[in-house]
């Protein structure tokens, strides 16, 4: 069994915070062990906890949505939330819920060594930046961060969910994703150059050529 799955498996019957008292299941998270991209949202909805698998939703089909409009699917990312439980009534996350949580999520990047993160809304952003700007300040922008030991793209997009209800707001975030392609270029490993290395020029002991002395070199 890969890391990633015995480490779900031990979360699933956490119960470092009250929310496992109410939830029907945990929702660890789903894709590709893998991946180069990941998103983390906030916490799963009523569809994502009866079915343990996090944006199923009206929010999850806007996500595959702008994916497939990059040529990217869910089968080729990975996906999870800053909580693995649901709040009652989708209430927002408390911060004692995020502390009991956070390392879940920290031990899934260390696993999953993603490149790039897509942090959906203020919660994922503000958790993983370490900083408590908010997304309307720092969409679209990305930040470099040490993430689960690894140097790490942070890119903070608006939440699916509230661009929703705001229609400028999803113009934004569709301009924003088409950024992802990019950014993920940028953070695949550049090859060494071959080994060919111009040779410094040698002392010249011998007389310029015409051309040279003309200035043409
Ligand atoms: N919203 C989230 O933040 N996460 C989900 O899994 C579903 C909706």
């Amino acid at each position: 069994m890969s890391e990633l799955l015995a480490y779900e498996e031990a979360t699933s019957t956490c119960t470092r915070c009250p929310l496992a008292a109410t939830r029907t299941q945990v929702v660890f998270g789903s894709g590709d062990p893998e991946a180069e991209l990941m998103f983390v949202g906030e916490a799963p909805g009523f569809h994502e906890d009866k079915n343990g698998v996090p944006f199923v939703g009206q929010a999850g089909k806007l996500l595959e949505t702008l994916l497939n409009g990059i040529g990217l699917s869910r089968a080729d990312v990975y996906i999870a939330n800053v909580l693995k439980c649901r709040p009652p009534g989708n209430r927002d996350p408390q911060p004692e819920e995020i502390e009991a949580c956070e390392s879940h999520l920290f031990r899934q990047i260390e696993l999953i060594r993603p490149t790039l993160v897509a942090t959906l809304g203020n919660f994922a952003t503000k958790l993983l930046s370490g900083k408590p700007t908010g997304i309307t300040h720092v969409h679209g922008v990305p930040q470099q961060v040490a993430l689960g030991g690894n140097e790490v793209t942070l890119y903070p997009l608006f939440h699916p969910a509230a661009a929703l209800y705001t229609r400028s707001m999803l113009s934004v975030l569709e301009e924003d994703f088409r950024r992802i392609p990019e950014l993920l270029g940028l953070t695949t490993v550049v090859p060494e150059p071959a080994a060919f290395e111009l040779e410094p020029e040698p002392e010249l002991e011998r007389p310029l050529e015409p051309a040279v002395q003309l200035g043409l070199f």
